[in-house]
């Protein structure tokens, strides 16, 4: 993994080419914000295909009919292998140009990862997207219509991945979705590395809540803590308040959750509440 990662300064630290017959759809997105952000620095480097460019025929067909019958459309296996072959080479040839003035850098074999998107995939976690921020080339395939060609995924995806117990009309969002996940975890990124640290599910804990301007609105005010500046009694109200969250909505982390005895402590406490109020 130490290979995959790159100095500041240097080629992008992730590379994704992203393959659609909506390019448009997705590159708006990744123009703006943070991605936006990171992709105008050289962080990463997105390329978006669209999948008509590899077909060979003069309707630049990339669908067709199920065997067997049935409803609905199916995006031929032909482009999408073209277009992960034509990606691959394209890749290497641009890691070997740069390898002579950074000897460090190489496109190692099989240093692609090509993920399906796919509702049948593997649910895209905080883990998971941590653990693809840290590979050198991500390809992601977008689906449409009734999916892909079943080969698609047993020969040329590396893996599959869903975004949710959900249908979608096609695999572009959750290719966004992905590539905006991936990039908060790559170094630098994110301008203030604690704030990734302190996210939801960073610590295997919920978010504590926030607040800004003005301390009094409508009649709600700020919690007075948070207004006193004093920066250990705010550590702790939300630390407790991060435990309180994950208690009530989702007591499950909890159980992988890394809890020193001061958690240990506040959760106790914060149980014993919950048992004065039943
Ligand atoms: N018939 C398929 C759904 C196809 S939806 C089925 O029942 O599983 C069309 C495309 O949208 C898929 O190929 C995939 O690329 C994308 N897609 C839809 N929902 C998705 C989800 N929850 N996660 C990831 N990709 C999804």
């Amino acid at each position: 993994m130490e290979a995959a990662r790159r100095g500041a300064g240097g080629p992008a630290d992730v590379k994704l080419d992203i393959v659609t017959i909506f390019p448009a759809m997705v590159k708006g997105p990744i123009a703006e914000g943070i991605v936006g952000r990171a992709i105008e620095r050289g962080l990463l480097d997105v390329h978006v295909h669209d999948l008509r460019d590899f077909t060979t025929d003069r309707h630049r067909v990339v669908d067709d009919v199920p065997f067997g019958g049935g409803p609905g459309m199916v995006l031929k296996a032909e482009p999408l292998f073209a277009a992960v072959e034509h990606i691959r080479a394209a890749r290497r040839r641009e890691a070997e140009a740069t390898e002579t003035a950074q000897p460090r850098r190489s496109l190692s074999e099989g240093g692609t990862t090509v993920i399906l998107t796919s509702p049948d995939g593997e649910r895209l976690t905080d883990a998971v997207a941590r653990r693809l921020s840290g590979l050198e080339h991500l390809v992601v395939l977008c689906g449409r219509y009734e999916g892909v060609d079943e080969r698609v995924r047993t020969a040329l995806a590396t893996e599959t991945l869903s975004i949710g117990d959900y249908v979608l009309s096609g695999g572009e969002l959750p290719a966004l979705v992905i590539v905006d996940a991936v990039a908060r975890f790559v170094p630098g990124v994110v301008g203030d590395e604690q704030s990734v640290a302190r996210d939801t599910f960073a610590r295997g804990l919920l978010d504590y809540p926030q607040y800004t301007r003005p301390a009094e609105f409508r009649g709600m005010s700020v919690p007075a803590v948070l207004l006193s500046g004093h920066h250990a009694e705010i550590e702790k109200w939300r630390r407790r308040e991060a435990l309180r969250r994950t208690l009530d909505r989702r007591p499950e982390l909890l159980n992988d959750a890394a809890l020193d005895a001061g958690d240990q402590a506040l959760l106790q406490e914060l149980l014993n509440q919950e048992g004065d109020l039943s």
